[in-house]
């Protein structure tokens, strides 16, 4: 009922807010017309692309909003639990095709646009990617988000709005340049700012303890206090009425705090400190494996998780005055360490602010809290200097203390005297200078319910390496969830033709949300009608991914060479180097043959693509090398089509999702043991390119699934490595390899002297085993060159890749999260009108 209308008004006003969205095509267009003139504030009759594009996001979002207030006010009816993901990052790429597409109403806009004047296809080149991520870790929290929408779970990512993404990656000369990534300046169309959603964030200051009614009470009086404001950002299920958020928060100045140093009189210090809360939330530090102890990322954490739990706490006791459904009603998941202050977080509110003794907020902690590891390269494990956490944060460093010293009481019990065995528990670890450290991971593992590895082989390392300790003690919380991508973006979206042709070929799209049924492609993989279709798809695919990699690189490509592709960040584990061995070793091979042995290459265009973290020098330096091996090779006449290099700058989502459909061959050859998972892998599989790669991460799944004769596959396995690293300086290596590697040192492709600390690295400790794994690469890479002459052979081998990848939906990982750990229901909102 419309409070304050008259009853022959009610039906009259209820007619027209229930059927103000409207998706035909005439009503689109009144739509976009209006928030041009209405929210652009621009003439109807005249706006430019952006514009243009600006208005589509604004009523594209009207409808996500429509969608996002029936989720949510239905899921706070029906009251299940909740399931919150804690993610210092989501790279969430763009929103206006994927929501489009969600929604399913794709089709009218396209119509609807082109009548206007315009092209759906311009439009969308006109967003900015949102890049709040590294790589891997940032993504999966975004396909996360996608699948939980579309599997109707009744869940909330929750971030922070970093003012500058991931930076703009340039390339002058060769060498990488960084700038930051104003992704804001024209405004973001896609998110909701919630001003009236905003908590206080302490930092600073002292503990005090006081004495109430015979209870110790402690108090936290904060030195320094910012405020968390919410933006929210309507995520769309693909084929349900379901919409989920993202909550992100951004830093604004505490305006109790400011208004003291006005009233003061300090009007400077107001505004600095106005300044200083700002950049708070300004930068996502851009380095996804290495541990960055700065107190600036220590804040962030605290910000995002404080502003989180107050939040998720305010919406429990709404709902609830009682804290023992507190479990039924919440799960948390910590993607990897970075929310692992929700734990003394938690604990604070539940004891100080709520007024719960130990034991029973310890209890609630540990039935809500999970835990997502997501490495096992030590320098990556967060370890924050318990100086550094006292001063930040007092309150928690003790909750900590106490925490630790309830848990190693525990093992006393258990273990006696042992005090070796003891100490390797402890969350605070003791370094040989005598700097003490909080082992943020542990803490994680201690508070949590579920720990899990990404796939099966990184879980493994976990229970017998990394947490090998923990895993005596709590066998039972480890488990495995092998990562999974989004079909819909990195399938159904990013690939239209191979979309139709699955479509076909299956009966109906019911694949696109039950994956499984991609293994019905099996049984056409060697009709030759069938892979007609499959290279005609492929073929459309790959001149797209061609015709960007050319103007972004501004090099001519062949046309009829193989696609081969390593786009992902750079790192020396994952062995971008043993890539450009590889090639080397192909362009000297090209340069010593006669005219007739040429004509059987197989031409090659080799992309290689990433950023490497503004520190991170030895990756910067592979970059160069890429592109002083471009240089060298894509101007050498006697080479011609038969090889060409580039180095595709600023990868990121938008990049991948024109590159991954028309990749013919993708590496992913990290050292056996070193990748968690990988997720590229995936997308790529799933879009019919055939990985080389070694058995490490979810290339070992994706082995068991599209079948190893599917793969090319060399390498050590993880098992082998420790040995081989022992052995090292007594291995002889391949002729070949010393050849090129000396290729480098005397300066045939230049810069010698800046491409030493490479060649040195693979000389001496070779830490990641290039030298081991180069011969049984090369003599690879000949067999790829063999089944590529063979397109009936090739063609099986891709159409058993998009077959075998259906495993690798996130749908499938998320159900078995909440399967096996969040133990939520699905929540689909009804359509009303059936
Ligand atoms: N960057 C982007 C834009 C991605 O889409 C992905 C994953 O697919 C990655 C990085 C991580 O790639 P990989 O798993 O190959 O390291």
């Amino acid at each position: 009922k419309v409070p304050g209308a008259s009853e022959d008004r009610q039906e009259l006003l209820h007619t027209l807010m229930d059927t103000y969205v409207k998706n035909d095509v005439l009503s689109i267009q009144q739509s976009i017309v209006n928030h041009v003139e209405y929210t652009m504030a621009r003439t109807r009759y005249k706006f430019d692309d952006l514009e243009a594009y600006m208005a589509t996001a604004y009523s594209v979002r009207d409808r996500l909003i429509e969608e996002w207030n029936d989720t949510q006010s239905y899921i706070k009816e029906v009251d299940p639990k909740r399931i919150y993901y804690l993610s210092m990052e989501f790279l969430m790429g763009r929103s206006l095709l994927n929501a489009l597409n969600n929604l399913d109403i794709k089709d009218q806009y396209t119509e609807a646009i082109q009548e206007l004047g315009y092209k759906l296809e311009t439009l969308v080149e006109q967003e900015r990617d949102a890049a709040l991520g590294n790589g891997g870790l940032g993504r999966l929290a975004a396909c996360f988000l996608d699948s939980m929408a579309t599997l109707n779970l009744p869940a909330w990512g929750y971030g922070i709005r970093y003012q500058y993404g991931m930076f703009r990656q340039v390339l002058v000369d060769g060498f990488q340049h960084e700038q930051p990534d104003y992704w804001l300046n024209f405004g973001n169309p896609w998110e909701l700012e919630r001003l009236n959603v905003a908590y206080p964030i302490s930092y600073y200051g002292h503990v005090s303890v006081h004495d109430e009614g015979g209870r110790q009470v402690f108090r936290w009086n904060p030195g320094e206090t910012v405020t968390a404001m919410a933006y929210d950002n309507p995520i769309p299920g693909f084929g349900t009425n379901n919409t989920i958020n993202l909550r992100l928060w951004a830093a604004k100045p505490d305006r109790e705090f400011d208004l003291q140093a006005f009233n003061t009189g300090d009007y400077v210090q107001a505004i600095l400190s106005k300044q200083r809360a700002e950049t708070l939330s300004s930068v996502l530090y851009p380095d996804d494996r290495t541990y960055e102890g700065k107190e600036l990322r220590l804040k962030q954490q605290h910000f995002f998780v404080s502003a989180t739990v107050q939040d998720v706490v305010r919406r429990y006791k709404e709902a609830h005055d009682d804290w023992e459904e507190f479990p039924e009603k919440v799960a948390f998941q910590m993607n990897d360490t970075h929310p692992t202050l929700l734990v003394p977080e938690l604990m604070r509110l539940l004891m100080d602010q709520e007024g719960l003794g130990w034991t029973k907020a310890w209890d609630l902690v540990c039935q809500t809290c999970n835990f997502t590891n997501h490495t096992v390269l030590p320098e990556a494990l967060e370890k924050w200097p318990v100086a550094m956490m006292e001063k930040l944060l007092p309150r928690h460093m003790q909750i900590i203390y106490d925490i630790n010293w309830r848990f190693l009481q525990q093992m006393r019990q258990r273990f006696g005297d042992d005090w070796a065995r003891i100490a390797k528990l402890s969350i605070i670890e003791e370094t040989e200078a005598g700097e003490k450290t909080v082992r943020m991971a542990y803490l994680a593992v201690i508070a949590s319910s579920h720990v899990n590895g990404v796939a099966k082989i990184h879980s493994d390392i976990l229970k017998h390496d990394v947490f090998g300790p923990f895993f005596d003690i709590f066998p039972e919380r480890f488990q495995n969830k092998t990562n999974g991508v989004t079909p819909r973006r990195w399938l159904a979206f990013c690939n239209p033709p191979l979309r139709a042709l699955i479509t076909k070929t299956l009966g109906s799209e019911r694949w696109i949300n039950d994956t499984e049924m991609l293994k019905e492609l099996r049984e056409h993989a060697d009709n030759p009608a069938f892979q007609k279709q499959w290279q005609d798809v492929k073929a459309t695919a790959k001149a797209k991914s061609m015709a960007l990699i050319e103007r972004l690189t501004s090099v001519a490509l062949p046309k009829n060479a193989m696609l081969d592709v390593q786009v992902k960040r750079i790192h020396e584990y994952k062995r971008q180097l043993l890539n450009v061995l590889g090639i080397i070793h192909r362009y000297d091979l090209i340069k010593r043959m006669s005219a007739a042995e040429r004509k059987q290459v197989v031409p090659r265009v080799c992309v290689i693509g990433g950023k490497a973290a503004p520190g991170y020098e030895m990756a910067k330096r592979i970059i160069k090398l890429v592109s002083a091996v471009a240089d060298k090779v894509n101007e050498d006449p006697e080479v011609g089509d038969l090889l060409k290099v580039v180095f595709v700058p600023d990868y990121n989502v938008s990049v991948a999702e024109t590159i991954i459909p028309g990749t013919e061959l993708r590496h992913h050859i990290s050292t056996a043991g070193t990748e968690a998972s990988g997720t590229g892998n995936m997308k790529f599989a799933m879009n019919g390119a055939l990985i080389i790669g070694t058995m490490d991460g979810a290339n070992i799944e994706i082995a068991e699934e599209i079948g190893e004769d599917n793969m090319f596959i060399f390498g050590a396995l993880a098992d082998a490595v420790p040995a081989l690293r022992k052995e090292r300086a007594e291995f002889k290596p391949d002729e070949r390899f010393l050849h090129v590697v000396n290729m480098i040192r005397t300066g045939q492709f230049g810069w010698a002297d800046y491409f030493h600390p490479l060649v040195d690295s693979i000389t001496y400790s070779d830490y990641y085993l290039l030298a081991n794994d180069f011969a049984e690469y090369i003599a690879t890479q000949e067999r790829v060159d063999a089944v590529y002459k063979d397109p009936a052979h090739w063609t099986r081998m891709s159409i058993m890749s998009t077959a075998g990848a259906g495993f690798f939906s996130s749908d499938r990982t998320i159900a078995e999260y909440n399967k096996d750990i969040w133990k939520s229901k699905p929540c689909p909102v009804p359509t009303y009108s059936d």
